[in-house]
């Protein structure tokens, strides 16, 4: 199928592209990877298309001493390669499974926060981290907590008046551990089941705060405070009761062709008691 007939716009200014997306009619264009196929396809039919690729504010990567920021113009595979993604590990570990290298090369960190799929790597990274995203709009400029932004599968806090102008990513301090796995049916394919992990132990080696992200599992990341369980232990096997648990209450996506719902609560009992014990053996490294 072709795409519907639409407008397209490419200002070089942010309050140009509110201005566009002010009557509620357009959608912002950033790399084109999904929104591209739900055109194609005819999911969406949006009046216009505003692609904010030529806004020059919006292409700033940064680390301060507290976060790293990445504006709504940074593709994946810049952030993969920089510098800067080495302040926050999550990120090296995450974004060589989203997508194929060649997506990430147009794709871009906000476009898959703000495209919000439920098996996206990077809404679990930032709702693990706890990361903070800064919308503009027609009344100025709001930032919300990741766990308030996703709301639901491909649904955000994000009107259509509205950009997603960038986001911040925690920087990751001393004593802090990290962890990540996926079970997809070929690498570059959407996860069938995958968690991230955040563990941060004392200087005596004792757990003091312990998250676990799911992603694929629901209708958005689902993020579980775990501290208490490894305060007990941090020894994966002893792990497995616990997850298996979590997973008969937190993996609610139903079955389909790839895999049931029972099967997507295995992978990801199996996957949190792993990560969970490799952030808590890095933490104390
Ligand atoms: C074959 C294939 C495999 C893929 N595999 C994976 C995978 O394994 N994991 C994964 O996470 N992703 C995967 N993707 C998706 C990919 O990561 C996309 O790059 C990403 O989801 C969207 O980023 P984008 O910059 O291309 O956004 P676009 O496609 O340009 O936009 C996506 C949506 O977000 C909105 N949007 C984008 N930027 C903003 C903004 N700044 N403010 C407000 N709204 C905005 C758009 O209006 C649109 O609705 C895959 C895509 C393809 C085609």
């Amino acid at each position: 199928m072709k795409a519907a007939p639409f407008a397209y716009v490419r200002p070089a200014a942010l309050d140009d592209v509110l201005a566009e997306l002010a009557d509620g009619n357009g959608k912002v264009l950033a790399g084109g990877q999904s929104l591209v196929p739900v055109l194609a396809m005819r999911l969406g039919r949006p009046a216009t298309l505003v692609d904010i690729g030529s806004v020059a504010e919006l292409g700033s990567l940064d680390r301060g001493a507290e976060v790293v920021r990445v504006g709504a113009g940074v593709r994946q595979r810049r952030l993969e390669r920089s510098a800067e993604a080495g302040a926050v590990p999550l990120l090296g570990l995450a974004l060589p499974f989203v997508g194929h290298r060649e997506l990430r090369s147009r794709g871009t960190v906000c476009g898959s926060l703000a495209h919000a799929d439920p098996a996206a790597e990077l809404p679990a990274v930032a709702s693990c981290l706890g990361a903070t995203l800064e919308i503009a709009g027609p009344g100025g400029r709001r930032r919300v907590p990741a766990k308030e932004f996703f709301v639901g599968a491909m649904t955000t806090g994000v009107t259509p008046e509205e950009v997603l102008v960038g986001v911040e990513f925690p920087v990751a301090g001393a004593g802090e551990g990290f962890g990540f796995g996926e079970i997809a049916r070929r690498h570059g394919d959407f996860a069938l089941a995958g968690v991230v992990t955040r563990v941060r132990v004392g200087g005596d080696g004792a757990v003091t705060d312990a998250r676990l992200t799911g992603f694929g599992i629901s209708d958005r990341p689902v993020t579980s405070d775990v501290t208490s369980w490894l305060q007990d232990t941090t020894d994966e096997q002893r792990l497995r009761a616990a997850t298996r648990e979590l997973a008969e209450q937190v993996v609610d996506t139903g079955g389909d062709s790839h895999g049931s719902r029972g099967y997507r609560r295995r992978l990801f009992s199996v996957l949190a008691a792993r990560e969970l014990a490799n952030a808590a053996r890095k933490a104390r490294a």
